[in-house]
Formats: structure tokens, sequence, C-alpha cells
């Protein structure tokens, strides 16, 4: 089974001899993928320090810790998930009990992205595989140490015809989307997702599109303002601003600005210290690639702290930008980095006038103690999903769907969600046969149109 018709071929025939319907089989899978991952603990730190210099505390946080809980949660539901649900019936279906099975699609692919390359990549297999289908996933090529552990793991705990991870950049993952898939679930950027989506076209095959988008974070003059920018750094500069649900850029209440910016770098030095370079918990940038594209758009802006990198070693400070242009080169695409832009308001046509100049971005953040102005924003803008007061945190809550809107994806998952997303919703209508009423048959006349 070396190439990828083979594999598919090999999973299509295991999908259609039943044996993923087997709930147990999927608990024991599942089951023993947690002590698989559990026994590889340090090693996932490890790989995730060596590819981009990430804590073993914020890979805990923000990898290893979900996929473990994500782990438990489904094998502590999966019994209740899968049962079909009765649904009230009705008068067209009458006599009848009424259903909703929930069925697996079949074979899935997964396609993953480096900047979370334990996590995003393991939760859709482990819900793919919940919901009783196979898998073939190809994780990023650009952390390969991460990646080649991931593949590891699933080789260590799945048949082949289960699940399957595959190596390689893309010319690989444009082998895979040639494909004919039941199920592809993509998480990536923007452009990608666009030539993931047409490849899924082609065969009709339903798709997840996880993308990202320029996230917004207003501050406007009710908030405590130490505690604000606490959070704010935190949640910008977690993984080296390399988070698909980061503040892209602060929208922020003129009167308070000077005073906010000043709070900002204290809180950058407190977490990072004077020079983040040898900070053991300030991540890299992926790769030198990246770490340029980055020192570009910080041309022809207003730099008021940060700005220094080193290219080679694939660092930038934690960086902050006072008012960029709308047209400037950092404001045009995802910043993806630790560069964050600072960008004031009078009054709230202005905050309409950014955020209404981007796409529908994947989160959303307010930090206001004003509540008829949070509702009002909240309700104004069109986002995947969004934060008061705080960054990032409504991921961590499995019972909230994750997902984005327009061009910062389609559908969405964690916890039963993603059980949901993997799961198409069957609908059954078991008809009872002690009455049959004659209505609908023909002959039809005049009286049966009045009952
Ligand atoms: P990417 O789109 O470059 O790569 C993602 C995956 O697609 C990789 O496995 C890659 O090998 C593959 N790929 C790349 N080019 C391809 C092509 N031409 N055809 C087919 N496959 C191709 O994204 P990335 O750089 O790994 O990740 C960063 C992006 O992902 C950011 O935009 C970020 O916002 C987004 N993201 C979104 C989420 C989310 O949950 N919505 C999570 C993480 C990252």
């Amino acid at each position: 089974m070396n190439n990828i018709s083979d594999i598919l071929s090999a999973q299509k025939t295991l999908f259609r001899s039943q044996k993923t319907k087997d709930v147990a089989y999927r608990l024991q899978l599942l089951k023993t993928l947690k002590t698989e991952i559990i026994s590889k603990e340090q090693a996932i730190y490890d790989a995730l320090k060596k590819d981009f210099n990430k804590s073993d505390f914020e890979s805990f946080i923000s990898e290893y810790g979900l996929v473990i809980s994500e782990l438990d949660l489904v094998t502590n539901n999966l019994n209740k998930w899968v049962k079909p649900k009765r649904i009230k019936s009705s008068m067209l279906t009458f006599p009848s009990k009424d259903y909703i099975y929930k069925a697996a699609y079949g074979n899935v692919l997964v396609i993953g992205p480096w900047n979370y390359p334990f996590l995003l990549t393991l939760e859709p297999l482990i819900m793919a595989i919940a919901a009783g289908n196979t898998v073939v996933l190809k994780p990023s090529e650009l952390t390969k140490n991460t990646s080649k552990l991931v593949s590891e793991i699933i080789e260590n705990v799945f048949p082949k015809e289960v699940a399957v991870s595959v190596q390689g950049g893309i010319d690989v993952a444009t082998e895979l989307l040639t494909q004919k898939w039941d199920y592809i679930f993509f998480t990536g950027s923007v452009p990608v997702g666009k030539i993931v989506a047409k490849a899924a076209a082609k065969h009709l095959t339903p798709v997840t599109l996880e993308l990202g988008g320029k996230t917004p974070c207003i501050v406007d003059d009710t908030v405590d303002l130490k505690l604000s920018a606490r959070r704010i750094v935190w949640g910008k500069f977690l993984n080296g601003g390399q988070t698909c649900i980061a503040a892209d850029y602060l929208i922020v209440k003129e009167s308070i600005k000077e005073a906010f910016i000043e709070i900002l770098k204290k809180e950058i030095i407190r977490a990072y210290g004077e020079t983040p370079k040898h900070s053991k918990d300030f991540p890299k940038v992926i790769n030198t690639r990246n770490t340029e594209r980055l020192v570009n758009s910080l041309e022809n802006v207003n730099v008021i702290f940060g700005g220094d990198f080193d290219i080679d070693a694939c660092y930038i400070a934690p960086t902050l930008v006072d008012e960029p242009g709308l047209d400037s080169s950092l404001m045009s695409d995802e910043i993806f980095g630790p560069i964050l832009p600072i960008l004031s308001y009078k009054t709230d046509e202005e905050i309409e006038n950014i955020i209404w100049n981007f796409e529908k971005p994947l989160a959303f953040y307010v930090f206001s103690n004003n509540k008829s102005f949070v509702e009002k924003t909240l309700n104004k803008f069109e986002f995947g999903g969004g934060v008061v007061n705080d960054l990032l945190i409504h991921f961590g809550n499995h019972r909230l769907p994750f997902g984005g809107v327009g061009a910062s994806g389609m559908g969405a998952y964690h916890g039963k969600h993603g059980f949901d997303t993997f799961s198409h919703n069957k609908a059954i209508v078991k008809r009872g046969n002690w009455t049959d009423p004659p209505v609908r048959y023909a002959p039809y006349n005049k009286k049966k149109l009045n009952i």
C-alpha cells in the first residue's frame, strides 16, 4: 500500500466491510490512541520545541491538554452520541416513529496546518474516527518533528485501512485532492482553502474549511487598562502570534490609546523580558520565509515598540505598530506573527469603516464594560466566534462550535460539534401499518382538499 489510491481503495473496502460501524471498535482505537499519546507526552513537547521553540507549558495548554480532553469527552459520550435520536412524528407521516440516525460519511481526508500541528491534526482525526469514518491525514510539511511524531502515533495505533498519516508538501496534498473523498476537513490559509473547495466541488464532496482572516479587537474607554493589556498580550503573542484566532489588530478608543500603549509595552516586557529573543517562552516564527514576509510588512509603518529581528534565527520581537494605513502591506493580509497594529477610533462609524474593509474574520474581540456597546457590536459584525474582555478562550469550551463564516471558513467542530461534523444525519421514518388513511391515494376529488 504505497500510493495514495491504494490506501484509499483499502480504506474504502474496510468501510464497506462495516468494521468501523462497530462502536466498541472505535472506542477501543480511541482509548489506545490516548494511551499512546500519554506515553509520548514529553516527546510531543520536545518536537514542538524543536519546530518553533514552543514552551512545554504552552504546548500543554494549547495542544496536548486539549487533545487529551477531547479524547476523554468522546470516550465518555460516544455510546450516547451514536444512538438514533427519536424525533416527534408529523401529521404527514402518521402513524410513524421518526428518527435521526448518525451515519459516517465514509473515507475522510484531513489536511492540517503547521501552527498547532499536534492539536489541529489529531482533533479532527479523533472526531472522524469517533463518527465511524476512515481517515487519511496529511500534516504540514513545515513542522517536520511534530508531523513525524503524529504519523508515528497514528501508525502505532491504527491499521492503515482505518487511519493513516501521509507526509509531504503541496505535491502530496495536490495528489490527495485528486481523489474522490466522502468528506474533506481542511485547516489552513484562505487561498489554499479555495483550492481545496474547488477540488471537493469536482466530486461534490462536503467540506469543512477552517481558515483565517483579520481578526479585530476593539478596546473602549470603560475597561480596566492593565487587565485588558495583560490578556491581549497573552492572546496575541501566544505561539509567537501564529494563531488563527489571535487578534490581528487593535481598534482602541482614541482617548485612552496613549495610556494603553504604555501598559501594553510593560506587559510585553513582564511576559518575555527586555530581550524576548532569549526568552524560553517566546516561540519562533515558523521559517525564514515567513520571517522575511513579516519583516517586509514593517516597511513604511510606524514601529513604536519592538521591531528588531533576526531572519536566520526566525525571530521577530513582539512589535507594536501605531496607526498603519489600511492600504499598507501590514494591513492587507492576515499578519500571523508577533506584530500588533494599533488603530484608533472616536465614533462607531470609524470602527465600521475599519472592520468592513476586510472579509468576515474568524474571531472577534471586544473589551468593554459598556453592555449596550458590547451587544450592539456583537450583533453588528459577522465573524466566526468571539470573546468579550479576553482573547482566544472561546476555543477552549468544547460546548461551543468553532468555525468561521464567509472567507474565514465554513462548518464547525469541537466536542460533540466535531462528531456531528463527521456524521451525516440520516432522516428515518418507520411507518406503522395498523392504519392507512386513504386520503393521499388517487383518485383525488375536491372533498379531499377540504380535510
Ligand atoms: P496553508 O494553507 O499554507 O497550509 C495548510 C495545509 O495545506 C498544509 O498541510 C499544506 O501542505 C497544504 N497546502 C499548502 N499549499 C497547498 C496547495 N497549493 N494545494 C493543496 N494543499 C496545500 O496554511 P498554513 O500556513 O499551514 O497555516 C496558516 C493558515 O491557517 C493561517 O491563515 C491561519 O489563519 C489558518 N489557520 C486556521 C485555523 C482554524 O482553525 N480556522 C487554525 C490554524 C490555522
